[in-house]
């Protein structure tokens, strides 16, 4: 039976986690995350809208209305750090007649008082020259200039890079099943519900080693932690009941998402926000970093932890109301749809603290939105928390900030060449509608993509206008070369999800 020991032991790989793991990867203490999934930002942190909010939304004086803020203002020196897709485009939230501009004002006294800075409220003139293609009849707006977007599943994978190559262990496909506290430390059950061939895992371990990333492929049965923080997302209420504390439960509220082509890039240049309702910011028309619109999220109360379909409902209910604020929008440039369960929880407000039960497991649950531009902040806090439960956390003496990937299409011509000069395959382009090369794939493969899930939320191949219709078959090759499987044990996103049946003949 395998057993380790580790000072910190993270629960969860979305992006509360990982930002976690990189703040903790600061300090001399040995820390691990156990992910159950066969990849990181399998959960929330895949599914989302993607936007780095203000902070205007929150009721002053909760944790996420200082978190939100707080990691709003952290978001432009990690993406130059961490070389994640980041864009600071700004937000407006509209009136759509003259009675809700006393609603608008509120707003904007409560950004205020949380911090937000550059608020200001602009007539309907104003509003059309910074967006003309909004409704001519939309009575007025606030426009707030810290708003931006970023690719959810790029920012975890650039976390967890960077957090690997700073010595923490990551253990993907483990769950964590039970957890015993006993003489100052934490007995850890964890399953490994996804198995990989030793080729597999002796690729995996060959290539990080490389990258000094220590992603553990072996069955971990048995850890003991000193402290334990609980970002299990969904499941944070049953991971805390494992220690006996029943003080968290989560009521999952689903958000479906719409995704238009490329083509209207430009279309919005600012994320566009209706007036809030009761139990969401409303739906919303959002530029992507990568030049496509989005237009989502529903915000609909389920019973079901897995329940990630879309449904003609949805898509009505968002498509019939953004083109009340965008009439030229269109159904026929809708390229695809995905839903997100927020982690919508018994308080009203993010979970982040000791356990009644144990000072030593600290939770970082209840992160619905905005946990993910919170999710650096929240960060800090539970090292905080951690501190105050007696862990040391005493600076590293090299801590290196900075992680880079290669994506061909941002680059010049000139670098392109040069690229393709020293190495053919990235003269090989595989996913034409996003130009990724099989550099970029392989590549992919080696900062830990097992599936072609993993391959695709690290590349973007497979996003485009066709949907993997042409990439999907090289992909599949890819991934049994790197990884030395056969292509019919290729998975989209590890067990129980097959590509391929077998062979014909
Ligand atoms: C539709 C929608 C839109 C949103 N839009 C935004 C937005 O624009 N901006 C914003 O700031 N926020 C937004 N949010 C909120 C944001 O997505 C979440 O706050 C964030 O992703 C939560 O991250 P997390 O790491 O806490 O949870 P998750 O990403 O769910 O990660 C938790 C992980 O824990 C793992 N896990 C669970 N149990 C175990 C176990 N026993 N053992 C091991 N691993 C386990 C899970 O597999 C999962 O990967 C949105 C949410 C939704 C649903």
């Amino acid at each position: 039976m395998a057993h380790k020991e580790t000072d910190v032991l993270i629960i969860g790989g979305g992006v509360t986690g990982t930002a976690l793991a990189r703040e903790l990867s600061r300090y001399e203490v040995s820390v691990m995350l156990m992910e159950k999934e066969v990849d990181l930002a399998f959960g929330t942190s895949k599914a989302n809208s993607g936007i780095v909010h203000s902070g205007i939304h929150d009721r002053p004086g909760t944790l996420k209305a200082r978190l939100c803020v707080e990691g709003n203002r952290m978001y432009p020196q990690m993406a130059q750090e961490l070389d994640f897709l980041y864009q600071n485009n700004g937000a407006v939230v509209v009136a759509r007649q003259e009675d809700e501009i006393p609603a608008l004002k509120r707003l904007m006294e409560q950004g205020q008082q949380n911090g937000v800075t550059g608020v200001r409220l602009i007539g309907r003139g104003e509003l059309l020259a910074l967006e003309p293609h909004l409704a001519p009849d939309l009575a007025a707006a606030l426009v707030m200039p810290s708003g931006g977007i970023v690719i959810p599943f790029d920012l975890v994978y650039a976390l967890a890079e960077n957090a690997a190559a700073n010595g923490v262990e990551i253990v993907l496909g483990t769950q964590v099943t039970d957890i015993q506290e006993e003489d100052g430390a934490f007995t850890v059950q964890a399953t490994h519900i996804a198995g990989r061939t030793p080729r597999a895992a002796q690729a995996a371990q060959t290539i990080q080693a490389a990258q000094t990333a220590q992603t553990t492929v072996l069955p971990v049965e048995t850890v003991r932690a000193r402290y334990i923080v609980n970002a299990a997302g969904l499941h944070a209420g049953t991971v805390a009941s494992m220690i006996g504390d029943d003080s968290i439960s989560i009521h999952p509220r689903k958000g479906e998402e719409y995704l238009l082509d490329r083509r209207l890039a430009g279309f919005v240049r600012h994320t566009v926000f209706p007036l809030p309702t009761p139990v969401s910011k409303g739906i919303l028309i959002i530029p992507t970093v990568e030049g496509n619109i989005m237009l989502g999220p529903t915000a609909c109360a389920t019973d079901s932890f897995d329940d990630y379909g879309t449904t003609a409902v949805g898509w009505r209910e968002v498509f019939d109301y953004v083109r009340q604020l965008a009439p030229e929008l269109k159904a026929s440039d809708l390229i695809t749809a995905f839903a997100g369960l927020r982690a919508a929880s018994n308080h009203e407000d993010f979970i982040i603290g000791p356990s009644a039960v144990s000072q030593r497991f600290i939770h970082a649950a209840g992160m619905e939105s905005p946990g993910l531009t919170a999710a650096p902040a929240a960060a800090r806090l539970v090292c905080e928390h951690l501190q105050e439960a007696g862990l040391d956390l005493k600076p590293k003496k090299v801590f290196d900030p900075i992680r880079r990937v290669i994506r061909i299409r941002d680059l010049s011509a000139s670098e392109q060449a040069q690229l393709m000069q020293q190495d053919a395959a990235y003269s090989k382009i595989v996913c034409r509608c996003e130009y990724v090369s099989e550099g970029e794939i392989r590549d992919a493969i080696r900062r830990g993509a097992t599936t072609l899930d993993g391959v695709k939320l690290r590349t973007r191949s497979g996003m485009g206008r066709c949907q993997g219709g042409f990439c999907t078959p090289k992909i599949i090759g890819i991934l049994s070369r790197e990884l030395g499987l056969p292509p019919e044990k290729i998975t989209k996103r590890g067990p129980g999800s097959p590509l391929l049946a077998g062979r014909l003949r």
